[in-house]
């Protein structure tokens, strides 16, 4: 349980919305704590798509904003997301391979909706590594990455104690990773092929074996794919952002049979291997069950980023 440390009994009543892949979590509530109860609480499948689900969305929020007024709307995203608040496209959903949801104007709607509050977006995985930096594992740190493998695999980054956007915002899942010798599964990425996404992602996991990563053996070779190209691409990410730490996140780290603390010690190991003992740090040399670790806010962590972005700075994210 997430205690209210630091938070004081005046805070904000905020909405807050995780849309993710396979589903969307809107909730409200003044701490972490109020966002897991059922009754300030709904759960929505995704693939009903934008035309179908934002109007529930929004007519659930304006409900709970007509019970107690919401002082803020905080919105963790999948994406890619235009959030250049200087664009015409600010607050869209744009290239996503999601069917449906390309162009989808999340911000606009939340603007009609609720005229004058403060909205805040960001990708989820920002929003997850805003959560983690709050109130879990990222706790005083100033540079960490926030990872999820899931329906998708992304990224968030916190550089110098500041989220990072920059050009668009970053996009780890999808870079290229050097393939293992005789492997020729094509990846599963509609733009890519086998970029990390097209070769780890839940998706991919099931077009290269047939099952879910929750139904695989211990045993399965998958797993020895899996855990070797998340390596590389971990050692990638140590290599350009030097990552205080790195929190993975998910639904494939729970590993299925093999178990996450399993997958967990293998994959510390395969980051340690890829990186070959070039990065001097006892923190990847010697405390490794401490620098990769999971989530401290579980599968809550995207959904309490989204109230922490809605909390701490809308108008560093409205116009
Ligand atoms: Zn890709």
């Amino acid at each position: 349980m997430v205690s209210r440390d630091g938070v004081c009994n005046a805070a904000p009543r905020i909405g807050a919305l995780e849309a993710g892949g396979t589903k969307c979590i809107c909730a409200v509530g003044r701490y972490p704590d109020d966002l897991r109860r059922a009754e300030n609480r709904l759960e929505l499948s995704s693939e009903a798509g934008p035309q179908v689900l934002i109007p529930r969305i929004v007519d659930w929020f304006a409900a709970q904003h007509a019970r107690e007024p919401l002082h803020a709307i905080g919105i963790a995203s999948f994406g890619p997301l235009d959030l250049d608040p200087a664009s015409a496209s600010h607050g869209y959903i744009t290239a996503t391979p999601k069917p449906g949801w390309r162009n989808t104007d999340w911000l606009g709607f939340f603007r009609s909706a609720f005229p004058g509050m403060p909205i805040a977006i960001d990708t989820d995985v920002n929003g997850a590594a805003l959560g983690e930096w709050r109130w879990g594992a990222a706790q005083g740190l100033t540079d960490f990455v926030y990872i999820t493998i899931g329906t998708g695999i992304g990224g968030g980054a916190m550089v110098g104690g500041r989220l990072c956007h920059g050009l668009l915002h970053p996009e780890m899942g999808h870079m290229r990773i050097p393939r293992i010798k005789g492997d020729d599964f094509p990846g599963s990425c509609p733009f890519h092929g086998d970029c990390w996404e097209g070769l780890c992602s839940g998706p991919a996991i099931r077009a290269r074996t047939g099952l879910n990563a929750e139904q695989l053996p211990a045993d399965h070779p998958a797993w020895d794919s899996v855990v070797h190209y998340t390596a590389a691409a971990l050692a990638n990410i140590i290599l350009t952002l030097s990552p205080q730490r790195i929190i993975l996140g998910g639904s494939v780290r729970k590993a299925g049979a093999l178990g996450e603390e399993a997958f967990f010690a293998r994959l510390r190991e395969a980051v340690r291997e890829s990186l070959n003992g070039y990065i001097v740090s006892s923190a990847i040399l010697e405390s490794t069950d401490r620098y990769l670790v999971a989530p401290t806010l579980g599968d809550d962590a995207g959904l309490c980023g989204a109230m922490e972005l809605a909390r701490s700075r809308p108008s560093a994210y409205t116009e």
